[in-house]
């Protein structure tokens, strides 16, 4: 049990827009039980170009006025004009929004067009240039180096850009390797980075779709996880087993460091974050 550095570790969740009723129900249920859990923050997920604007804007309210939990939209600059943007924000601004997750996004592929701004770093000057400090800001950052970098010290420059245009903390791309984090967060503080680094958590619950995103983020599945996983073939409940107890070790392994916060790419789902939060005792602190 980690009673000391349980006061410490902040705890957010990510969600998706849901796009059915029954997705909207369920994510409902999956809000009001991690509401239990205390967290600092919900998130939700934006599509690139603007795709999901008013869905991302539904989710937050409603998540918001369900859980009274600060509810932060992901926003992407990517394929957005600056009048796009600027009318995002204002609508943010006036449902009472304080807190972003500024990101660049991804074009979906075979889409031409990049938008005005080309990096986060670029829509977080925006944002303080517009609004000021009116909203918290998160961005994105990635412990295994993200997959189009030049490199991981082109990729830690231009995180610090990101830092020195005004970005209040960050969440890291998901990762199982805990010394790609903590080589990471070193080389960050040695190069004058001293905002939170908080760690971005994929509970495992599916190995396909785990697969499928990780080749698209470039997280890295250890090979002795990846052999693991297949061989439960259809054997949901041992695998979810499996992906418990190896979330339940990496987060201990990080509060051990310890890490500022977890950030759980829920996708809308309740059971594994809890699972993994009661075992760190980090449920209903
Ligand atoms: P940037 O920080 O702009 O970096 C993108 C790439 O450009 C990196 O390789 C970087 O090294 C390089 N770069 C940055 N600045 C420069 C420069 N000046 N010159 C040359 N190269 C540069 N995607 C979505 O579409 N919707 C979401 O809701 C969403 N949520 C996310 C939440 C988190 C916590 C994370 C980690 C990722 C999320 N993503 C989301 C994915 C993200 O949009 C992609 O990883 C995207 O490819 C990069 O976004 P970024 O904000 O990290 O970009």
């Amino acid at each position: 049990m980690h009673e000391t550095e349980s006061a410490q570790t902040s705890l957010s969740f990510e969600f998706f827009p849901p796009r059915s009723p029954e997705a909207v129900a369920k994510l409902a249920s999956t809000c009001s039980e991690l509401t239990a859990l205390k967290p600092e923050f919900f998130s939700v997920t934006y599509g690139a170009g603007g795709s999901t604007r008013d869905l991302t804007l539904d989710t937050v309210l409603s998540v918001k006025t369900q859980t009274r939990v600060d509810t932060a939209p992901h926003l992407s600059c990517v394929g957005s004009s600056l009048d796009d943007i600027r009318a995002t924000l204002e609508s943010y601004s006036v449902a009472g929004i304080t807190r972003l997750v500024a990101l660049r996004g991804d074009m979906p592929s075979g889409t031409t067009g990049l938008g005005e701004l080309r990096f986060a770093s670029e829509l977080v000057a925006f944002i303080r240039r517009e609004y000021g400090a009116r909203f918290h800001l998160e961005v994105a950052a990635y412990p295994e180096v993200h997959p189009q970098a030049a490199g991981a010290q082109a990729d830690l420059d231009h995180f610090k850009e990101k830092v020195d245009a005004g970005a209040d903390s960050a969440i890291t791309q998901y990762f199982y390797n805990p010394d790609a984090y903590f080589r990471f967060v070193d080389s960050c503080s040695a190069a004058g980075i001293d905002i939170p680094i908080i760690a971005g958590i994929m509970p495992v619950t599916n190995y396909t779709n785990l697969k499928r995103f990780s080749d698209m983020c470039g997280a890295e599945i250890p090979r002795w996880m990846l052999k693991r996983l297949q061989d439960f073939g259809d054997d949901r409940e041992s695998l979810q087993a499996f992906g418990i107890d190896v979330t339940t070790a990496l987060c201990e392994r990080l509060m051990d460091a310890p890490v500022p916060g977890f950030h759980f790419y829920s996708m809308n789902q309740s059971q594994a974050c809890i699972a993994v939060c009661s075992n760190l005792g980090l449920a209903g602190k």
